[in-house]
């Protein structure tokens, strides 16, 4: 079989929200533009320097039948739910959380004087796992590894195998790659990524072009964008006179039907209306 490149499909240009009690976020997938990019529900950019954007935090809020991913690159954020479960999501941590049947939650940036920066990823769970047990994978910095290539380029894996080497966060319904990839200048770097997988690159410092195996003129992706890929085997990113930082994500689609209602993601209307009653009658949360 011929191994061919993934070819840009669309560049997603970051829509400002407002969430939780008044976080100003970038958005760039779970937007009219780009509702959903099956598995991933919804992709924010948390981001800022300035306090006033990120300090109202997120309180008190719910979740069912998805997985939330907080990856911080600075600065914290702390969390606490209903179950007793609390922590804090440090530089380079990352959280993978299974909310399945329930999960009632805050999550709070910590003002530090430089400011936060990090991602929130949703990933949707399969309709026979939609009611599974809440799960956390709290993942500390020095628990991920980084791979350096010759060229410099570093690659931390977060989930998924590169080189040999598989990320901490694991036995997760999408078969995800998670990875934070440096590529420094007039540096080229590939990336296999499964057949059949859905796979983006989000460009969150410096800008790169990713090569189609056409020879044609590759467009310029500058930070911060969401490039999503058609199918195929690999993704290379060419460097020019500036380094680049982005993530890269792939998962296996699920191709169910999809209600969706907020924090709850469910397969039918019927399911959202269901959880809609248990939390009007408190019994949303169950041990
Ligand atoms: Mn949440």
């Amino acid at each position: 079989m011929t191994i061919s490149p993934r070819r840009i499909v669309e560049i997603i240009e970051p829509e400002p929200v407002i969430e939780g009690a008044g976080v100003r976020l970038k958005r760039s997938i779970g937007t009219p533009t780009l509702d959903y990019l099956d598995p991933f529900l919804l992709f924010d950019d948390f981001t800022s320097g300035n306090p006033r954007d990120y300090e109202a935090g997120f309180p008190l809020h719910p979740h069912r039948g998805i997985e939330t991913v907080t990856y911080v690159l600075k600065g914290e954020v702390q969390h606490r739910d209903t179950l007793g479960n609390a922590g804090s999501i440090g530089a380079g941590d990352i959280q993978w959380m299974t909310a399945g049947r329930g999960i009632m939650h805050e999550e709070m940036p910590q003002v530090r004087p430089g400011g936060i920066a990090g991602f929130q990823l949703w990933v949707n769970l399969p309709a026979k796992l939609k009611m599974t047990k809440p799960r956390y994978q709290d993942i500390r910095s020095g628990e991920i590894r980084e791979i350096i290539r010759e060229t410099g380029a570093r690659i931390r894996v977060i989930t998924g195998t590169v080189d040999g080497i598989t990320g901490p966060v694991t036995e997760i319904a999408a078969d995800p790659t998670y990875l934070d990839i440096f590529v420094p200048p007039h540096t080229s770097l590939t990336h296999p990524i499964e057949r059949g997988h859905t796979a983006f690159a989000y460009v969150f410092e410096g800008e790169a072009r990713f090569q189609d195996g056409m020879g044609t003129n590759d467009p310029l992706v500058s930070h911060a964008h969401l490039v999503v890929f058609g199918d195929g085997d690999f993704i290379t990113v060419m460097t020019g006179p500036d380094t680049v930082r982005l993530l890269l994500v792939s998962g296996l689609p699920l191709s169910e039907p999809i209600a969706r209602y907020g924090p709850f993601v469910m397969n039918t209307e019927k399911e959202i209306e269901q959880t809609l009653l248990e939390l009007c009658q408190g019994t949303f949360v169950t041990t």
